[in-house]
């Protein structure tokens, strides 16, 4: 049974949830809207990713449906975070990629049209033509390939802090003066890392000077 109608059939007499007004969300906020999801795990960007509107779940949380878009949401983030590490390591495969097209080709993209001192501006509603058993959904796929696309600078400036505590993804931070950076998502982190490896040196070296007294006195 394709996906929707699974779906739909398990959430059958569950028809509570909401959508709140729809935006457009342009080529960097769809990208944007996946690393902040990535970071936060968060239901509502997952939801904003998923169906280009901010819906809100009132369904009782221990019923089918809020399980099931739980789980989902879990899931699917967990997937994304293994994704974007594999797009920083350039480990990404050919069948990844075929698989993010694929998906993102079942992306329902509805023109949203604006019209303010004389000027038109068309951009695109998105939501899911189609829901997947498993992840990635088709704006998580969109999002990455256009990490992947090498004429777009987003994928070249995702980078991972590498602050053990943090495991946030961020694009890179150029400042007017001075060297890219791209191992910590701010200042804080840098120094707290610092701090950490520190302490780390010189708890091996007490080790090491501790082994060396004990191999003597044997
Ligand atoms: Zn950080």
């Amino acid at each position: 049974m394709p996906g929707n109608l699974a779906l739909l059939e398990r959430w059958a007499g569950e028809p509570r949830i909401a959508t709140v007004r729809p935006e457009p969300l342009p080529e960097w906020g769809i990208v944007g809207a996946a690393v902040g999801f990535a970071n936060r795990g968060d239901f509502r960007s997952w939801m904003r990713l998923r169906q280009g509107t901010p819906w809100r779940v009132d369904a009782d949380p221990d019923s089918p449906i809020a399980r099931d878009l739980r789980d989902t949401c879990t899931a699917e983030r967990d997937v994304l975070r293994q994704y974007l590490l594999a797009i920083i390591n350039r480990e990404v495969t050919q069948d990844l990629i075929s698989l993010w097209r694929r998906r993102a080709s079942s992306l329902v993209l509805t023109p949203h049209f604006s019209f303010a001192a004389g000027q038109l501006r068309v951009s695109y509603l998105h939501r899911a033509g189609e829901l997947f058993d498993l992840p990635p959904n088709c704006a998580i796929s969109y999002a990455l390939l256009l990490l992947m696309d090498t004429k777009r600078t987003y994928g070249r400036d995702l980078c991972l802090c590498r602050f053990k505590s943090c495991g946030k993804f961020f694009f890179v931070v150029r400042p007017p003066r001075g060297r890219p950076q791209r191992k910590y998502c701010k200042r804080e982190h840098m120094l707290l890392a610092h701090a950490a490896n520190a302490a780390e040196r010189v708890r091996r070296s007490r080790l090491n000077r501790k082994r060396a007294q004990t191999r003597r006195r044997s």
